[in-house]
């Protein structure tokens, strides 16, 4: 791999600002540094006001250079950072100035994955460099500067530290056989291990709440036309000071919202086009919603509260992938109201009414905005969801209700002091780990040898996140740490 070139490239973003930041990293930059500037040798740390000099010693901009010698900097070579005028005509005439000095251009992610390779940084830090520029909330941006700064990585170290001196344990045990158990018995290892799998379970946990608030969720309106949809979507994105995208699709209706709910964010597609049609153009838009039905989390079957479920809604919903949450929403609740003036804390609560009794009562007893959960959603639902929030996406009663029901469906416990961010990759290699754990708890005490083998395979897990394969090295641990004639 070759990560000794030197490499440039403009670090701010497109467009004009006051200032324009060029960053290089490599090797030894002093001699272009000093070629750059006309002769002035930049003193690590402290800010050059110098004049940056093209080929025939014109200048093409003036600013500051910063000089930080290796290894004392973000990637561990040499970086030089030339801020300038935040131009695009002037950025671009000094990065060519500083290739044709011999840089090249920087691959996206080369400076963070030299601080990687160049261990400043392990994986899951380096990973965070990008969530923290990525973040759409600012819960997002906290938890993923906590993980830069090593929060996760000291989980995962810690539970390799524990792991590795449980190793130390079984591997020295597979040269005395015939006193094995004895041994590890004597060394607690069971109690060793329990204790390690609880500690992961708990890393899980707290990554399981990071990775949600990194990757947020995708929420799929389903309904017939007229139920209230585009109303809702509206409705949700309409008081949140959301980040508002409209992707081409439609015009008539906005397909695609993103808003933010507890720092969590949220993309809502309108299914709108998921219903029967000849029509070309809807095709495709019914394709798009089948499309955004395999990706989604949760599902809201809108229903108009008069109505409730009707066969179209009921066609639509033997499209719907088995393994989505489902949350029923019956919208338009204030067209119940009528003349109905008593206030809302004197009506029998909603939830103890079955769709037969509902209908013999009239509409005035389910009014209220409201949630049922479980049987009694089951009860007055036919679609076999498990919760069921009375709304109106017009007036905006009940839109709080969902929103706390949308967070709580997806496993959302509110932002915690020492959360870090994660990803899908980390549950992964953390839930593999737990695996093998789970393996060595199960089987590992019939067989010593494939206790041992569990417990590498869990550490290979955990290394995975931070990117540190020390499987071969872990003998030379052994040997340091543990005295085996003792
Ligand atoms: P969609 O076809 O499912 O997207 O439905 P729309 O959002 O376009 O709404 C259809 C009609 O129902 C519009 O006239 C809305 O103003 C109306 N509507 C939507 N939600 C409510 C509600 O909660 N209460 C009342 N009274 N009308 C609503
Ligand atoms: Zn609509």
């Amino acid at each position: 791999m070759e990560h000794t070139a030197t490499i440039a490239a403009i670090a701010t973003a497109p467009g004009r600002g006051g200032v324009g930041v060029i960053r290089l990293s490599g090797k030894n930059l002093l001699p272009l540094a000093v070629t750059l500037s006309g002769g002035k040798t930049p003193k690590p740390r402290v800010a050059l006001y110098t004049d940056f000099l093209d080929e025939q010693g014109q200048a093409i901009d003036n600013g500051l250079m910063l000089y930080f010698a290796a290894p004392a900097s973000f990637t561990g070579e040499d970086v030089i950072e030339l801020q300038g005028h935040g131009g695009p005509v002037v950025m671009n005439m000094l990065l060519s100035r500083c290739l044709a000095l011999g840089a090249r251009l920087a691959e996206p992610g080369e400076f963070t994955k030299r601080a990687f390779l160049n261990n400043k940084l392990d994986l899951a830090q380096a990973e965070s460099v990008a969530d923290l520029i990525d973040a759409s909330s600012q819960s997002a941006a906290r938890m993923a500067l906590r993980s830069l700064k090593g929060s996760f990585s000291s989980h995962i170290h810690q539970l390799v530290d524990n792991l590795i001196n449980l190793r130390m344990l079984v591997e020295a045990t597979l040269d005395f056989p015939e006193e094995e158990i004895d041994f590890l018995e004597a060394a607690n290892a069971r109690g060793k291990l329990a204790k390690l799998r609880a500690e992961l379970d708990n890393v899980l946990a707290q990554a399981t709440q990071g990775a949600i608030l990194r990757e947020g969720m995708t929420v799929v309106l389903i309904g017939a036309p007229n139920v209230g949809k585009s109303s809702l979507l509206n409705a949700l994105a309409g008081d949140d000071i959301a980040i508002v995208t409209d992707i081409a699709g439609t015009t008539r209706d906005t397909v695609r919202e993103q808003i933010t709910l507890d720092g969590v964010p949220v993309h809502i597609v309108d299914t709108a086009g998921l219903r029967e049609t000849d029509d070309v153009v809807e095709k495709i838009g019914i394709e798009r919603s089948h499309k955004a039905l395999q990706e989604a989390d949760v599902a809201l079957i809108l229903v108009d509260v008069r109505e409730g479920i009707n066969e179209k809604t009921r066609a639509i919903l033997s499209s719907i992938p088995a393994g989505l949450k489902k949350i029923e929403v019956q919208n338009k609740i204030d067209l119940l109201m009528g003349s109905n003036t008593a206030p809302h804390g004197n009506k029998p609560p909603a939830a103890v009414y079955d769709e037969e009794q509902r209908s013999q009562m009239g509409s005035s007893t389910v009014c209220q905005a409201g949630v049922l959960y479980g049987e009694d959603a089951q009860r007055v639902s036919v679609s076999g969801v498990s919760t069921l929030v009375r709304l109106s996406a017009k007036s905006g009663e009940g839109l709080e209700l969902l929103k706390q029901e949308l967070l709580r469906i997806v496993g959302w416990q509110g932002e915690s002091e020492g959360l870090f961010l994660a990803r899908t990759r980390h549950l992964n290699s953390l839930q593999n780990a737990q695996h093998e754990l789970e393996n060595a708890a199960i089987n590992g005490y019939d067989n010593i040898e494939l206790l041992a083998e569990h417990l590498r395979l869990a550490q290979e897990a955990l290394n995975e996140i931070t990117g540190e394969f020390t499987a071969d090295d872990l003998l030379g641990v052994i040997f340091s740490r543990f005295c085996i004639g003792k």
